[in-house]
């Protein structure tokens, strides 16, 4: 591990996706177009790749005549794949759902917004309006930094303009509608069960989708770790028994790859063993070890591998679950 894998000064769990991510190894993911997941479901998996920052796993719904895209990744190719998808099937994108504000899975809405103007984007509009004000203003003042830096690296400097622009963008991110409790929605034909949560993020929103039995539950369930920088750890296991409880074959998580009943039952303990572990007074190498035997069967190459898994949950237990300042006050 290098001393910038141990750099701690950072500010939001993107900045700290940047940093451990650059201490992947090898680079993958993301080279290939949708896999079909269910009845006119598909996945277009998000990169995880070395020395970049990554992209959220990207749901496409066919409805009766356009597409439903449930994140939109982050960098410029995520959402190219998206067009390139609705184009091959002939299908306009009518809807956008973002699973929550973070960069790497609502940044496409803006240049697939530009080529469907009248898509409808549905998310949680007062937890991005705050993360605007706070977490993403913080985020561009580091990236401004950053690209004044004549030491920071090209493609770390290629991140944080991409990330700076979307930023500045900010107002064309908020929703047409804003989810902020459970609902059952039908759009283009097809009925989604729409839940909300303030687990992984204050406005964490996931979908069942009863056609294909699919969830996708955004960064709810995440490899090689649950990136817990605006969590709060009660809620998020609260949720993950409510993803639990709906009749789903198959979860599309935030970052990884798709899951059956058994491996999402495997998560949840695994999480919840992370968060007792981390309240107690074993090593943090020890909690994050614990972690990575339990979860190294639900992951592969794309999203990290064992050492992955590790040194981002060794990361969250010593930087946020043990520093009661850096915790989200969620009441948990
Ligand atoms: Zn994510």
């Amino acid at each position: 591990m290098t001393s910038r894998c141990l750099h701690v000064d950072m500010l939001v769990c993107w900045l700290a996706v940047a940093i451990l991510a650059g201490c992947a190894s090898p680079g993958v993911g993301g080279t290939k177009g949708p896999d079909a997941i269910g009845s006119g479901a598909y996945l277009l998996r998000g990169t995880f790749a070395a020395n970049r920052q990554p992209d959220g796993n990207t749901v496409l719904l066919e409805g009766r005549t356009g597409l439903i895209v449930f994140d939109t990744g982050r960098h410029p190719e995520q959402a190219e794949k998206i067009a390139a998808f609705a184009r091959s099937r002939n299908r306009p994108v009518l809807a956008i759902f973002n699973s929550h504000w973070h960069l790497d899975h609502i940044s496409g809405n803006i240049p697939l917004k530009a080529t469907w103007p009248y898509a409808k984007v549905y998310s949680n509009d007062p937890a991005l309006s705050e993360a605007l004000r706070t977490f993403l203003a913080q985020g561009a003042e580091f990236n401004r930094k950053r690209l004044a830096d004549p030491d920071t690296p090209a493609d770390q400097r290629e991140d944080a303009r991409i990330d700076l622009a979307t930023v500045e963008q900010g107002r064309m991110l908020h929703p047409d509608i804003s989810l902020e409790r459970d609902q059952v929605l039908m759009i283009d034909g097809r009925r989604l069960e729409v839940h909300t949560a303030a687990g992984a993020s204050a406005g964490d929103v996931w979908i069942y989708d009863p056609r294909a039995r699919l969830v996708a539950a955004g960064d709810l369930i995440t490899l090689p770790a649950p990136f817990l920088d605006t969590a709060c750890p009660a809620k998020w296991t609260a949720a993950l028994g409510d993803v639990l409880a709906v009749p789903f074959e198959r979860v599309a998580p935030g970052h990884g790859r798709i899951m059956t009943r058994g491996d999402v039952e495997r998560y949840r303990d695994a999480f919840d063993a992370l968060i007792v572990c981390a309240r107690g007074d074993l090593s943090a190498e020890t909690c994050a070890g614990a972690w990575a035997d339990a979860a190294s069967p639900l992951q592969d190459a794309p999203s990290g591998d064992r050492a992955a898994a590790a040194r981002y949950a060794a990361y969250y237990v010593t930087e946020i679950l043990r520093k009661p300042s850096r915790r989200a006050d969620c009441g948990g």
